[in-house]
């Protein structure tokens, strides 16, 4: 039987970049994956990279700061699967002017007339020019990250514990850490409440040059390495518990009953920003992304619900019982819900939550299943 430290459930942005950091510790590694190496959300994302503007608060602080450390990541591990152009920002009913305006990070303003001096093909816009964007191919970018690592194509319906040792066929690990994106998690984690936000990214030929990524309701990137221009978008929020399943495949009722309306509305909405020549769809990618209440990811050790509020009946009225008391699954951890900035945020997270798991390094409390687990617990 062959041994691992460390056995990843999920080869999307999330289990890759864990998978990486440990491996690159010395780790050895096993990913496996159902549907394939970014085969998940990961595989449908633009991938772009942005900051998140706006006042500061402690959310888009943490955003902006995984976005500059994740660029440097990606700059040097991969030069070739990034492309960083920029993004121009249009005003929207998220992120009225003011909002573009008042920001912790630079940008520049661009009226139409700027715009159309840099393309004749922008349309009536204006908008906040970010240096500090970029695309990523992001299968590109998931394979090389766990090149170093063992990948099984094979589906996990259970975990099996024993002897101190996940077992998984004809081969066990130490440690698991669940990457899973949407999918039903392979343990009960009442607290952390999921929902799948699904989109549709497509991939047009087009003979004009766009300068740089635009963000609006819509993405549109720049031309990649192919030429080809990328738009997509996340929108539809949908009810789990009314759904069959929650694949990327196109018989999944989500896409057969609105797919090509939502394309439509991406064409439509990209050409209000730029208008692309000789457009050609070229190829359609469907995914999920994972999200909960708070937008902040989860990732650390999972807290064992049940067995600690049978420990502690008391946590429900609010008794303070500290992290450490709690049950937790053996040697179990999660890194989850990166909302919309799976690549954004994972290679961030992939160093909090390595040098946690190898160093014991504390974590920040926002993103712990802790945190969680303890608000789910009172209110229950
Ligand atoms: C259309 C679209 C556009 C997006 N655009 C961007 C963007 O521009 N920028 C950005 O940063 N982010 C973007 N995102 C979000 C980003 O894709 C997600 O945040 C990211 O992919 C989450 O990665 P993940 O690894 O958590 O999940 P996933 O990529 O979904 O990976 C989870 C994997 O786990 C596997 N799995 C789960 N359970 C099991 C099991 N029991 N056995 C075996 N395998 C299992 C699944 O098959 C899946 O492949 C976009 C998402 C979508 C859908």
């Amino acid at each position: 039987m062959k041994i691992y430290d460390f056995l990843i459930i999920g080869a999307g942005s999330a289990g890759c970049n864990i998978a990486h950091y440990l491996q690159k510790n010395g780790k050895k590694i096993a990913v496996i994956d159902k549907e394939g190496i970014a085969g998940g959300g990961s595989g449908a994302a633009g991938a772009f990279l942005s900051p998140l503007p706006g006042k500061e608060n402690p959310y888009n602080s943490f955003v902006n700061s995984a976005l500059m450390y994740s660029l440097k990541f990606y700059e040097e591990f991969a030069p070739q699967a990034l492309n960083k152009r920029g993004v121009l920002r249009v005003a929207n009913n998220n992120f009225e002017s003011e909002k573009l305006q008042s920001n912790s990070i630079k940008s520049r303003y661009l009226n139409t007339k700027e715009l159309q001096e840099i393309s004749q093909n922008f349309t009536q816009i204006d908008g906040y020019f970010y240096e500090n964007a970029a695309i990523l191919n992001p299968n590109e970018i998931c394979k090389k990250l766990i090149e170093k690592c063992d990948f099984y194509k094979e589906d996990v319906s259970e975990l099996i514990f024993e002897d101190g040792f996940y077992i998984f066929e004809n081969f066990k690990a130490k440690t698991v850490i669940l990457a899973q994106g949407v999918i039903k998690p392979l343990v009960q984690t009442p607290y952390i409440e999921i929902s799948p936000i699904f989109g549709v990214k497509i991939d047009v030929k087009t003979t004009t040059k766009v300068p740089f990524n635009i963000h609006k309701s819509i993405s549109i990137s720049t031309n990649k390495s192919d030429g080809t221009v990328a738009i997509g978008a996340t929108k539809e929020r949908h009810d789990t518990a009314k759904m069959e399943c929650i694949t990327s495949c196109d018989k999944c009722a989500f896409y057969v009953n609105s797919e090509q309306g939502q394309i439509e509305t991406l064409l439509r909405e990209a050409d209000e920003l730029i208008k692309l020549e000789n457009l050609e769809v070229v190829k359609i990618y469907r995914g999920a992304r994972a999200t909960i209440k708070s937008y902040f990811p989860v990732i650390g050790k999972v807290v064992n619900f049940n067995e600690s509020l049978k420990k502690y009946p008391s946590i429900k009225n609010g008794t303070k019982i500290p992290p450490n008391l709690l049950e937790y699954y053996p040697n179990l951890y999660i890194i989850n819900a990166l909302g919309s900035r799976g690549f954004v945020l994972a290679p961030y997270l992939a160093k909090i939550l390595g040098e946690n798991i190898l160093n014991d390094t504390p974590m920040p409390k926002e993103l712990s299943s802790e945190k969680l687990f303890y608000k789910t617990a009172r209110k229950n």
